[in-house]
């Protein structure tokens, strides 16, 4: 399997509670390397900007405005099939559906507050990760 690299984000709920480390620890043990990393503030209009795909749907406004209300951490994680395995370490969307030992079932508080972000296709990741990094910022 290839080498490929995805977008994540550690959300406001995960950083107000202090759990970056916890999070990435969860990342390494699954056998992702994390080759780029910051720690910022988004404007409402750069959640909107980043989460367009998603601007019909009723929780477009929640959405942005919790993506916003506090830091998060960008990352870049890389590993074998990068994209499925992160979304796999993170666990379903809701945590109440998320399987035992993944991020979102230990630590999100509901279907909005989830703690991460991944990028659900390596076209979609090379995208996010252009919107956060530029190439010299990632070291592989
Ligand atoms: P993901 O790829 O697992 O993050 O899920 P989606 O792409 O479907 O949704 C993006 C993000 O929007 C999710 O991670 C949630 O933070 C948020 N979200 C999705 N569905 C809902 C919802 O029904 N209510 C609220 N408040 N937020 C939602």
């Amino acid at each position: 399997m290839a080498v490929t690299r995805t977008l994540s984000i550690i959300k406001p709920d995960a950083t107000n509670r202090n759990l970056t480390g916890k999070i990435n620890a969860k990342f390494e043990e699954a056998g992702l390397r994390i080759v780029a990393q910051k720690r910022i503030r988004l404007t409402k209009e750069q959640a909107g900007k980043f989460y367009e795909v998603h601007k019909e749907r009723p929780f477009y406004d929640e959405l942005t405005t919790f993506m916003s209300s506090a830091p998060v951490v960008v990352q870049v994680l890389e590993g074998e099939n990068a994209v499925a395995e992160n979304r796999r370490v993170m666990g379903a969307t809701n945590p109440a559906d998320a399987d035992p030992g993944t991020i979102r079932k230990e630590f999100a508080l509901s279907m909005g507050e989830n703690s991460v972000h991944g990028s659900d296709s390596d076209e979609n990741a090379a995208i996010e990760i252009a919107f956060f990094f530029a190439d010299t910022e990632i070291v592989g």
